[in-house]
Parts: structure tokens; sequence; C-alpha cells
């Protein structure tokens, strides 16, 4: 198959190429294989997180590793963090954050979460990623089907705002995640034995009780699911321009 660059008809021909694979086999012909275009993995050091930032270690290191630090993340996540970084050996981690003019217009309490937790997100984490994608042609992500409802269709590749999207862990449950872990040793987030499964920032993150989704603790008692960079309606890194 010839391979290009991603466009809608080149991650259909990519589907039907890897789209039965999942795990390190399809994470491996995107970073160690023919895969012509830049890729980065976008990890938020959460619960899950050090099982694609081991597969990666395992196939090519050297691959861009962004971190959205928010400013709001709890200092068990930035410890967790240096723990991965320095366990796998991973040489290229790139932490990016919000722009400080921005917070001080428009955050300058640290209380726009509970104002306007949309617009606290996309100021804190979508630009920042946005801005911090750009020069990739494609991006992991860690998210799996059987986190929540909004993700059961999730697919092994997307096109999104023309970038390509790969999700090796989308049909991946929660046994499969552990028991990666134990087999290679991977500690656990240090909030995880807490009861906090998915961690996101902290003023917005809760613990989930039994039964629960996962991410059920991630903006309790709000109608709000996803922090706005995995919609298709994320905004461009030129969104930036002027604040
Ligand atoms: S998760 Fe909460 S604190 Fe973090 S960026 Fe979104 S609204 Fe703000």
């Amino acid at each position: 198959m010839d391979i290009a660059l991603p466009s809608v008809s080149q991650v259909e021909a990519y589907l039907a190429r890897y789209g039965h694979l999942s795990g390190k086999e399809l994470l491996r012909p995107f970073v160690a294989g023919d895969y012509p275009g830049r890729t980065a993995l976008v990890s938020s050091f959460g619960t899950d997180s050090s099982v694609l930032l081991h597969m990666l270690s395992e196939l090519a290191p050297a691959t861009p590793v962004v971190f959205v630090n928010t400013g709001r993340l709890f200092g068990e996540t930035l410890r967790y963090r240096d723990q991965l970084v320095g366990m796998l050996g991973l040489t290229d981690v790139r932490e990016v954050g919000p722009e400080p003019m921005r917070i001080d217009a428009e955050d300058p309490e640290g209380l726009l979460f509970a104002k306007d937790p949309d617009r606290c997100c996309h100021i804190r984490k979508t630009l920042p990623l946005n801005r911090a994608i750009q020069p990739f042609d494609a991006w992991i992500t860690g998210r799996k089907r059987f986190q929540a409802a909004t993700r059961a269709n999730l697919q092994p590749l997307e096109m999104v705002e023309g970038k390509m999207k790969i999700n090796p862990l989308y049909d991946w449950s929660q046994a499969d995640v552990d028991g990666y872990m134990e087999r290679h040793g991977l500690p656990h987030h240090p909030l995880r034995e807490d009861g906090f499964l998915s961690i996101g920032c902290m003023p917005c993150t809760d613990r989930v009780a039994p039964g629960e989704d996962p991410r059920a603790g991630r903006w309790r008692g709000k109608d709000k699911t996803e922090c706005g960079i995995h919609l298709p309606s994320n905004v461009p890194a030129n969104a930036m321009d002027g604040i």
C-alpha cells in the first residue's frame, strides 16, 4: 500500500490495513514503521498512561510526548510523570501550558473552572494542546471504549481537524490495562488506590464509586464529560491570536 500523509481516504486505507490491530501492534507502524508523518503521544500521566508510555519506550523512546500542564493538576500527577519519564527513558517530553497573559485576563482568581468550565478547559487545555501538536501529522491518545458512553464507538484511527488520531487502546478493558501494568512492573498513579480512576485537574476530579463509569468523577455535578480536546469542534491554534 502506498503510504501518504493523512487525509480522510488515507485514514480509511490505514484502517483497512491496521484496523484489526490494537495495543502495541497498532502503535508500531506509526512510530516504528513506515509511516512518513510526524507522530506525538499526548499523555496526561493519569491512571492508565503508563501503558502507552511503556509501549513507546520499547518501540521508539525518542517519540515526542506532549503533556499539557493546566496549572491546576495534582502534585501527585507531576511526581508520577517524573517517575515514569525517568523509569522509561523517554527523551522528548514537551510540557505545555496556558499563556500567562490569557490566564491573567480570563482567570486571575483561578475560579473559572466553577463559573465556566468549558472556557477554562479551552484556555488551559485545548489551546495549549493545539499549539503543541501543530508540527505533527498524527497524535496518539489513550482513550478507550469502556471509559464512558461517549466513547463507546471509538475507532482505532480517526481523522479530526486535519490530523490523524491513533487510539491503540480503543478496545482494551480495565482488566487489560491492569494486566499489562502488572506484567511490566509499572507503578500505579498514587491517587488510584484512593478511588480516583480518571484523573484530570484537582478542582474537577472526584473519586468514583463502585459501578460508576471510570470517568464519572470528572466534572461531577456539571453538564460536561469531555475537556474539549477530543471534540470535533476543537478550535484551531490560530484562535490564539489576540486575547
Ligand atoms: S478540568 Fe477543570 S480546572 Fe482543568 S482546565 Fe478544565 S475546567 Fe479548568
